[in-house]
């Protein structure tokens, strides 16, 4: 089969012929019809030192994919063959007292699709059945390809109360345009978005955004009036993994709020822990998604008027990968999403 692989520990990605994954007893094999393109994809194609430490190539790449079973192993009862089908990209040990009780989320031994074990960037792709979701039948297939980043943006915008609420997102990447829409099918009064990149900011306002501010230009605090707020925002979304923005954001919190971080700084980062402390802000880091409660309430989100449509702007055929992932690194787009099907 043709897969994305990362061949040798280097910068690049090759397609080549690979042999077809084996599948085990518990296991689920899938056809690949289109994948998301991640941030983490990009930084494994750019052999990063995040990459150079999470991956031992070579490597399929890939997590984000929607597909069809074709095949399912002897235990598996609840999966069969022609059904359309997303998986979690982390695979969890089962056996540590998180995965135990059920808080699968938790787990501390997870490997990644995609990043320790073969991805989805393939032809097929093979996966344990207790991290495959089934789909509604004639669900929009490009959204199902991107259920996951789907998942990080639904898991971090309702981890705190945001009916009524203002909300900021800082960062407006394809999980925080996404975040923007559900914030706001979740209720929130007003949603503010904060992002250096125009194309972006107008991406933000038709995912519904009341408004959508340059950091570089625009300071926080200047939109309180406009938008009729008395103290500061309830509840925040770090999605930008930029130290200036989870500082500024600090600073714009009313008292008692809540900040849920998401992005990923690749230092550590200094805030003001009075501010913290006087301001009795709750902080709270998200990692991946609920599983599968969060399935559940994408699931029921998107078939109950949520539309994440806007946040996908580019569409390629795998065999046209290197623009794909061209595009993905401008900036000037949304999710990018790759055909796997034959033309
Ligand atoms: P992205 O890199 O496409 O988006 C980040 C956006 O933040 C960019 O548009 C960038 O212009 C903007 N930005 C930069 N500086 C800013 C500032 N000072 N203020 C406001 N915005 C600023 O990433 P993405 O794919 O949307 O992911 C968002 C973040 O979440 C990344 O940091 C990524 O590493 C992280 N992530 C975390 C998880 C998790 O499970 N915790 C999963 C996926 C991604
Ligand atoms: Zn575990």
């Amino acid at each position: 089969m043709q897969a994305l692989v990362k061949t040798a520990a280097g910068p690049g990605l090759e397609l080549c012929d690979v042999p077809r994954p084996q599948i085990g007893i518990n296991d689920v094999l899938v056809r690949v019809h289109r994948t998301g393109i991640c941030g983490t994809d990009l930084h494994i194609d750019a052999w990063d030192a995040w990459a150079q430490r999470s991956v031992a190539p070579p490597l399929v790449i890939g997590h984000e994919f929607v597909g069809t079973i074709v095949e399912v192993g002897a235990n598996v009862t609840d999966f069969r063959a022609g059904e359309l089908v997303s998986g979690e990209g982390h695979v969890v040990c089962g056996r540590c007292r998180h995965c135990l009780a059920g808080r699968r989320e938790l787990c501390a031994h997870t490997i990644g699709l995609g990043v320790g074990r073969a991805g989805a960037f393939a032809e097929l792709v093979s996966l344990p059945m207790t991290n495959i979701w089934h789909h509604w039948p004639g669900i929009d297939e490009d959204v199902a390809a991107v259920f996951d980043p789907l998942g990080n943006a639904v898991h971090t915008a309702l981890a705190f109360p945001v009916l009524g609420e203002d909300v900021l997102i800082s960062g407006a990447g394809p999980i925080g345009l996404m975040a923007t829409a559900v914030a706001r099918h979740a209720g929130a009064r007003h949603v503010v978005v904060s992002e250096p990149i125009a194309y972006r900011r107008d991406l933000a306002m038709r995912m519904g955004a009341s408004l959508a501010l340059d950091p570089r230009v625009r300071k926080l605090p200047d939109v309180f009036e406009e938008l009729d707020m008395v103290e500061g925002f309830d509840v925040a979304m770090e999605m930008s993994g930029n130290a200036t923005a989870l500082q500024s954001a600090l600073g714009a919190m009313a008292h008692g709020g809540g900040i849920a971080i998401l992005g990923l700084p690749t230092e550590p980062v200094g805030i003001d822990v009075g501010e913290v402390v006087l301001k009795m802000l709750t902080l709270r880091g998200i990692y991946g998604r609920e599983m599968y409660e969060t399935w559940y309430k994408m699931t029921v989100m998107l078939r109950s008027g949520l539309d994440i449509t806007p946040a996908i702007t580019h569409r390629f055929h795998f065999t046209d990968h290197e623009a794909a992932f061209a595009a993905a690194r401008s900036g000037e787009s949304g999710k990018v999403i790759m055909d796997w099907t034959a033309h």
